[in-house]
């Protein structure tokens, strides 16, 4: 073998072509296309590879932004400030690494551009079709995303045979033809469903799924299979010889206790042999050491404590995906299993919650949006506050621990957030850029209208206050930071009142309060930011980091 193939060190892709792994999906949804994609990259960036990831949602939403969570799970945002799918989440925490608005687009987005660039006259008076000009924008995007890369994984949103899918396909096939074979790759992954009555794995929807991609020109290189137990090499050399693949290119992918095994599991079947094959690679070897490690402290931990989770989509975790994450991330940090207490903040009341929180070791107060269930808020603050039980809370957890705070402690009369009376008396919570225009009417000057493109997005610096539970938590750094998805801020009209009582500032970004802590407490801290946005496996965020650890000092002196 040719010596310089033998290191991956020596492989020198980054001068030349961006080489391209295109991921798509058939059968069905949420297989979880993403933690596949997440998981390649996780490897060939641990071989010493430039890798990045992208993901192109043929939906027509400009962004998910206005999505529900019913509809779509959580909004991601990135340093950028871009609101994007949940995957790229996994891809962050997976790649520890961090995406922009560019690693994320959707159809709306596309058609915007193409639009745009149509009214400015660029097309010349071409008549603007899907083919040449859709589908151009799209390898545009796609290409844009891979610059300076060795790797970009393009995972397509959807299932192949989805009507809005097709311009993305006809994109990557017509780019992976454009670079040639050596620079491109198509993955498809597939389910192979448990028949319980028959007692088999079925093949063939994964057969009418490839045939559906090679109706469309496209040949997959590799089948991911997802199925509920493993495939044995009988099944596996059928899916080859009926799909046209290589047999070591059919790589299963049964379920497993953690997504973090995803990449282990793969490894294990030697999927890089096939994939150094196709785009030429020479061998692949990555070190999985420290991932290997904090895998084994995922699944069979040495410690374990309780947090209370207190929020109202608790039917819908998909929401709270980057936060439990990141509660992950710490636990298999600090080698101890979390156990989450999930509790609908619209169920607890002042008669339930002690009964509620008098087993958790700590609580949560997640972030959200509207006034349903701020009382039961309200009320697990007030027992962590007087009980001293470790607190965090992130965006709307903060502001709810000042307005628990001011009715509570400083006896304000009708203190609350104008998010949820607009009219109060004492608003501990507020709009920045209001303004009365000259009829004497309020205006939201940048807060125009409670849907899309009104939020303070994305990365903002936070200076620390020095010696506080933040500086503690955050290793002593001056200032942090962290990413943000809100609408109103703290009113620091109320912060003199605040320090005075004990709940001081010990955050704050341009003027704009950022974190607030109690001085009496072990640890009572509320954060504007979301901390979970940046977490990843290996690189844990220190503030969710230092609640889970003094979830687990509180569990230890009880
Ligand atoms: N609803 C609050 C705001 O818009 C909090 C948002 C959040 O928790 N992400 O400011």
């Amino acid at each position: 073998m040719d010596k310089s193939k033998q290191n991956h060190s020596q492989v020198d892709v980054s001068s030349k072509q961006t080489k391209y792994i295109f991921v798509t999906g058939g059968v069905l949804s949420s297989l979880g296309k993403g933690i596949a994609a997440a998981s390649i990259a996780t490897l060939l960036k641990n071989v010493g590879l430039k890798v990045s990831i992208l993901k192109a949602d043929p939906y027509i939403n400009v962004d998910p932004g206005t999505m529900s969570p019913l509809e779509h799970g959580e909004v991601f945002v990135t340093d950028d400030g871009a609101e994007t799918d949940l995957d790229l989440g996994h891809y962050e925490r997976f790649l520890d690494e961090s995406l922009s608005q560019k690693n994320n687009f959707t159809t709306g987005r596309v058609y915007s551009s193409v639009i745009e660039k149509e009214r400015r006259g660029d097309y010349l008076g071409k008549t603007i079709q899907v083919i040449p000009h859709i589908v151009g924008e799209i390898v545009e995007r796609i290409k844009k995303a891979g610059e300076g890369k060795d790797i970009l994984i393009v995972e397509i949103g959807g299932t192949v045979g989805d009507i809005e899918g097709l311009p993305f396909l006809e994109a990557i096939r017509a780019l992976r033809s454009e670079v040639g074979r050596k620079n491109g790759m198509f993955i498809h992954l597939t389910l192979v469903p448990y028949i319980k009555v028959a007692g088999e794995l079925k093949t063939k929807p994964t057969q009418h799924s490839v045939g559906e991609l090679r109706r469309i020109g496209i040949s997959p290189d590799m089948i991911i299979c997802r199925s509920e137990i493993p495939l044995n090499r009988e099944l596996k050399d059928k899916i080859a010889s009926s799909c046209g693949v290589e047999r070591n290119s059919v790589i299963e992918s049964p379920d497993l206790g953690s997504i973090y095994q995803v990449p282990l599991s793969f490894l294990k079947q030697d999927i890089l042999t096939p994939i150094a094959e196709v785009l030429d690679l020479g061998e692949l070897k990555p070190d999985m050491e420290k991932w290997d490690n904090l895998v084994k402290r995922v699944i069979a931990p040495s410690d374990s404590v309780t947090i209370a989770f207190v929020g109202k989509y608790i039917d819908l975790k998909e929401s709270y995906k980057s936060l439990t994450e990141s509660i992950i991330h710490a636990g298999a940090n600090l080698d101890a299993r979390v156990n989450i207490k999930w509790c609908d903040s619209e169920k607890i009341d002042e008669n339930n919650v002690e009964e509620t929180l008098k087993d958790v070791d700590a609580v949560l107060v997640a972030g959200g949006f509207g006034s349903r269930g701020v009382l039961g808020k309200m009320q697990a603050i007030k027992y962590a506050r007087e009980n001293k039980i470790p607190y965090l809370g992130i965006c709307l957890g903060m502001q709810l621990s000042m307005i628990e705070f001011a009715r509570n402690v400083l006896n304000l009369e009708d203190a609350d957030s104008v998010e949820f009376k607009e009219d109060c008396k004492n608003p501990i919570i507020y709009l920045i850029d209001s303004f009365i225009d000259a009829s004497g009417k309020k205006q939201l000057r940048t807060h125009k209208s409670p849907l899309g493109g009104t939020m303070r997005l994305g990365s903002y610096k936070c200076d620390v206050l020095p010696n506080s539970l933040l500086s503690r938590v955050y290793n002593g750094v001056k200032n942090i930071k962290e990413r943000h998805r809100h609408r109103y801020e703290a009113n620091p009209a109320f912060r003199e009142a605040f320090e005075k009582n004990g709940l001081i500032v010990s955050g704050e970004s341009d003027g704009l309060i950022e974190a607030v802590e109690l001085k009496d407490h072990p640890f009572f801290l509320g954060v504007q930011f979301h901390p979970e946005f940046t977490s990843r496996l290996t690189n844990p965020n220190p503030a969710i980091l230092g609640f889970i650890k003094a979830g687990i000092e509180n569990k230890n002196v009880r």
